[in-house]
């Protein structure tokens, strides 16, 4: 078991500080006009967006965010984190919480969180594409021309991953896919579905394959929304009846797909620790305005210790969270976060930073609605959407109780 690692290094670089620079100039420069054109359109906000009459993000909405990234990625912002040899940025594990904080605490609930790649953009496992599927999808969702959903998640099965029924079986060399997933984010407007099926029933860890599908061939169709606390219209099922999937669409190899389903969700969990930086830090400055401002009995709510405890409370689960990912982070840059295999070492450390962010951001959330009173539950303000948005954390890319035993088989090997 490691326990950090010595010759880390969690300052951040020349090239992080160059890319939060350019950064804070494009959240000026080219998010605050769409950010006035779409309050202008009376069809909610990026964080609250109206809904459509499916129950979707209003398309207004998503082609805000769109538009955030076709703009980010002109510019070089939207895609950090991946590697140099695919024309990424190349950034470290420790650059990118960086990063992150930076887009989560300056971005807080608009359209600039949208500019950084999230599930809908580029991310480790689809690296290991076919240099076809590379032309055809991995450098347009680079560009911001096209949007990705990872597909895992089935109905009847989440934490158990391996008991998907999800399944694809060969016809010449094509591929015939047939299921249906749930709970998938981007469902209703992804272009290209990195789809995880069966491929070897009964072969474990190895049982399993990743496609790259196109959302619009035949055979896919797109369910119905599943409307969640986030409330924003992005969470749904799909469809597979018999669609053909060429064999340069599998990813990386062919039974695979356990290894590169763990390699997105892992990125899922990394990325916990500068969004819950960004964001905590964002809610502490709101807190503290608040605090100042705010009378009681003629002065400052802030000059009450029963409220200075809250703040010290959530500086301190703030400061605890982003340390501990950092030292973890840094840790994971010398073993290789998305290693295939993964390192031993890894797994544990990747829980320690999903469950920690996860938890200490729940208290953080909580305490800012508190000092908020009334208007810390007034729907649709900051900190109410990002109590929801803390209490959603703790189950998506493996629940809270799932990081535990990896923590715990990482401390009893
Ligand atoms: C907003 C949202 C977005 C999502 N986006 C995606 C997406 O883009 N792609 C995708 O594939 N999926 C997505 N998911 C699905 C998500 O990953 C699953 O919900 C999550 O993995 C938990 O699975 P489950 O809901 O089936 O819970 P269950 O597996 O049914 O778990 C229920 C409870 O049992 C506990 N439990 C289950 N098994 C164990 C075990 N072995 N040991 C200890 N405790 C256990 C869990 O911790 C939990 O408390 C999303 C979910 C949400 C809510």
């Amino acid at each position: 078991m490691s326990t950090g690692s010595s010759a880390a290094s969690w300052a951040p670089s020349d090239r992080v500080l160059d890319y939060t620079q350019r950064f804070g100039a494009f959240l000026s420069s080219e998010i605050d006009p769409l950010e006035k054109e779409l309050a202008a359109a009376g069809v909610g906000t990026p964080w609250n967006p109206a809904l459509d009459d499916d129950g979707r993000m209003h398309p207004v909405v998503w082609e805000a965010r769109r538009e955030a990234q076709r703009r980010s990625a002109k510019a070089g912002l939207y895609n950090p984190h991946v590697s140099a040899a695919l024309a990424g940025g190349g950034f470290s594990r420790v650059e990118m919480q960086h990063v992150e904080e930076y887009v989560y605490r300056h971005g807080g609930l608009g359209l600039g969180i949208a500019a950084l790649a999230w599930t809908e953009g580029a991310n480790p496992a689809i690296e290991h594409c076919s240099d076809a599927a590379r032309g055809r999808y991995l450098e347009p969702l680079m560009a911001g021309e096209i949007t990705a959903a990872f597909c895992n998640t089935e109905a009847s099965v989440g934490t158990d991953v391996l008991a998907m029924s999800t399944h694809a079986r060969r016809d010449g060399s094509d591929w015939i896919l047939d299921g249906a997933k749930a709970w998938i984010t981007n469902a209703a407007f992804a272009d290209v579905l990195q789809v995880v099926a069966v491929t070897e029933p009964g072969a474990g860890t190895r049982s399993l394959s990743m496609f790259l599908v196109d959302a619009n061939a035949p055979g896919v169709r797109r369910g119905r929304d599943i409307p969640t606390m986030l409330s924003d219209g992005l969470t749904g099922e799909l469809e597979f009846d018999a669609v053909r999937v060429p064999a340069e669409n599998v990813v990386r190899e062919v039974g695979d797909g356990f290894a590169l389903a763990m390699s997105w969700i892992n990125w899922r969990r990394l990325c916990r620790g500068g969004m819950c930086a960004g964001w905590g830090y964002w809610l502490l400055d709101r807190a503290l305005e608040r605090a100042r401002s705010r009378q009681t009995g003629g002065r400052p709510i802030a000059d009450l210790q029963a409220v200075q405890h809250l703040l010290a409370d959530m500086d301190a689960d703030v400061y605890a969270a982003r340390a501990a990912s950092l030292v973890a982070q840094a840790e994971l840059d010398e073993l290789g976060p998305y290693g295939i295999p993964l390192h031993r070492d890894a797994p544990r450390l990747i829980s320690l930073v999903k469950v920690i962010n996860d938890e200490a951001f729940f208290r953080v959330a909580d305490n800012a609605v508190q000092i908020h009173g009334g208007t810390g539950l007034l729907l649709g303000s900051p900190e109410e959407k990002l109590f929801r948005v803390a209490r959603n954390l703790k189950i998506p890319a493996g629940t809270v109780e799932i990081q535990r035993n990896a923590i715990a088989r990482g401390l009893l090997r």
